[in-house]
């Protein structure tokens, strides 16, 4: 039986929760209040991220603590203390002056969860360098894209993703001035046209000394998919520290004694914001695990590690209940307090299967890339009502809207204050890690504003109590394993393949990953639909997109259903897929 409400813990907490009453801690909230829990850089410099997430606490009594604990995947293991991960990161910054690259250089890196990857973007945040982590899973083809809208100068990658992913698409690159590679067992020798990343941090100074940086000066950028045309790149400002700190206090409850596990990859949004820069602003300890899902592992991470709070996905949460409760009572877990979880919808029964195995329910959140951070979330101050995502926290003001443009025209929307009536989630502008804007698409970053309103492109509802409720996606995005997944970009490889015409692609409900790839083609004439022709698109998708974007399924079809248009009717193909009402059919070619 799921209850409808799952009281808060009242006692028992050996640490207070940071947020005690949530009426008061909105009532008192501020963003300048926000702020001055930072130091900001010394002699009134302005403020920078990698100052606020490492040198502020090297430069403290906190020096000696651990700031990140790497987990390989073939068991080895290695500890970062504040101290060394600021030499470290100094290191990497001067590397990137001796190469000349001046602030607001693009700094790419691709690479798995390896200790590098926190150097490189915590250097070049340093250095003031705008940061970029890709997905190590992406193939040659989403790797292109991005490196090219970004105007990536600068790529740190290892030596088997470069000769795998990277050495033939390099001359479709003619910007990227610099490739760092960091040497690894499977990639053999020295490679041309390459510096060796190692070689360059160890002759590199450990004295680095952060510029003057702006608020407002670009840091991070993190590409998130459309339902057309390709991704589009999210600029975010050193100031959303401000945002990462606090969320990570009112969101995440850390404290400064803590060990924070986030399970998500840095080439994603929460792998960056609460992977790498809240836990660090926070000065805790956080655990980075190299392997990929592995329920066993995960559990005796849990408890070996002494995780205190751990900030996971639902697709996570599902792929270990399929284990079932009694797997992780083997386990104790006397440390863990608090457990989180973003990125897609979290059934009621995922929140219950917390209080199984761990004795603690699962708090959901909600979030984007455009946000930087978390703004709706279930706090320690209040009931969870299992199926919600919670509540807007301190400073951020939600609602939900209704539009009233018409097509073609600016947005114009108008709120809905009557409870439970669906419509799009939508944002008061102005806290600190929101985006500030698309990569050369300001048509795009404008359409997401109506007034003072940012429009999330969510389908939710709030309550009488005000939790909100996830409803849906306005758009024809896939989120698959918690990934957002762009149907234009695997159509566009899908074309690619020499026997196909056209392409549709769905995400299709699934009970694990939330939703699963699904792609309709239709052949050129001559090409027959068979098994092999099947299996061979299959593999040209993975190989071109990486195993996490290419479909898991692919269907042919004479012909697909367009609008009169010409554009490919999505919304179509998944109704017929799930045997649900085909709706509004006016614009079909061909149609009534
Ligand atoms: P991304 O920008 O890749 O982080 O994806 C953001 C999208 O993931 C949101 O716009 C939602 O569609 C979805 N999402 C994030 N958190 C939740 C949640 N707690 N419940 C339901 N959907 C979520």
């Amino acid at each position: 039986m799921i209850p409808d409400i799952i009281h808060k813990k009242r006692s028992g907490w050996t640490t207070a929760p940071n947020i005690g009453d949530y009426e008061s801690a909105r009532a008192e909230f501020s963003w300048a209040g926000a702020r001055a829990a930072l130091s900001g850089l010394p002699g009134g410099r302005g403020i920078n991220i990698a100052h606020e997430a490492v040198d502020r606490h090297a430069g403290s009594e906190r020096a000696g603590h651990l700031a990140l604990r790497w987990l390989g995947k073939g068991g080895a293991r290695r500890d970062f203390t504040y101290l060394e991960l600021r030499d470290l990161t100094n290191r990497f910054a001067n590397v990137l002056q001796g190469l000349g690259l001046a602030p607001g250089a693009r700094v790419f890196v691709l690479a798995g969860r390896i200790p590098e990857l926190y150097v490189t973007v915590l250097g070049a945040l340093k250095h003031r360098s705008v940061s970029c982590a890709l997905f190590s899973a992406f193939g040659p083809e989403p790797i292109h894209t991005r490196l090219e809208m970004g105007g990536a100068d600068v790529l740190v990658t290892t030596t088997t993703l470069y000769k795998r992913k990277v050495a033939d698409i390099r001359a479709r690159l003619p910007q990227l001035k610099h490739v760092l590679l960091i040497a690894d067992e499977a990639g053999g020798g020295a490679v041309p046209g390459t510096l060796d990343f190692s070689n360059l941090l160890n002759a590199a100074s450990t004295q680095f000394e952060i510029g003057p940086t702006a608020a407002e000066d670009h840091a991070l950028l993190h590409f998130t998919s459309g339902t057309t045309g390709k991704p589009k790149g999210a600029v975010h400002v050193h100031g959303a520290v401000v945002a990462h700190h606090s969320t990570g206090s009112l969101a995440l409850d850390l404290h400064a004694g803590d060990v924070f596990w986030c399970t998500a990859d840095p080439g994603w949004v929460t792998g960056t914001s609460y992977g790498i820069v809240s836990p660090l602003t926070h000065g805790v300890a956080s655990i980075v695990d190299e392997a990929d899902f592995d329920a066993e592992r995960w559990y005796s991470i849990l408890r070996e590690e002494r995780v205190s709070v751990w900030y996971t996905a639902p697709t996570a949460v599902r792929m270990m209940m399929k284990g079932g409760a009694a797997a992780a009572r083997r386990y104790e877990f006397p440390d863990l307090r608090f457990i989180a979880s973003v990125g897609e919808p979290l059934n009621p029964q995922a929140v219950m299967w917390g209080v199984e195995a761990f004795g603690l329910p699962i708090h959901d959140n909600w979030w984007q890339t455009e946000t930087g951070g978390i703004m709706i979330a279930n706090t320690p101050a209040f009931d969870i009502k299992p199926g919600s995502m919670g509540r807007p926290l301190p400073g951020i003001t939600a609602c939900i809207v209704e539009h009233l443009e018409a097509e073609g025209e600016p947005p114009r929307v108008r709120v809905i204050d009557t409870p439970d009536v669906e419509g799009e989630l939508a944002l008061k502008a102005g806290w600190p890690s929101m985006f500030r804007g698309y990569l050369n698409n300001e048509a795009r970053y404008r359409k997401c504003f109506a007034g003072d309103l940012y429009l999330t492109g969510d389908l939710a509802r709030v309550d009488a109590d005000g939790y909100y409720w996830f409803v849906g996606r306005s758009d024809d995005v896939i989120k698959s394993a918690g990934h957002l997944i762009g149907p234009f970009e695997v159509e566009s490889v899908l074309m690619e393949h020499p026997a196909v015409a056209e392409a549709g692609v769905i995400g299709k409900p699934d009970p694990v990953v939330g939703e699963v790839v699904k792609a309709f083609v239709s052949l050129k004439d001559g090409h027959a639909p068979d098994e092999a022709l099947r299996m061979d698109i299959l593999a040209h998708a993975r190989k071109r997109l990486g195993a996490a974007v290419a479909p898991k399924e692919i269907a042919f079809l004479p012909v697909l259903p367009r609008t009169r248009s010409g554009k490919i009717m999505r919304r179509l193909l998944k109704a017929r897929e799930l045997g649900l009402p085909e709706g509004d059919t006016s614009t079909l070619e061909g149609g009534a």
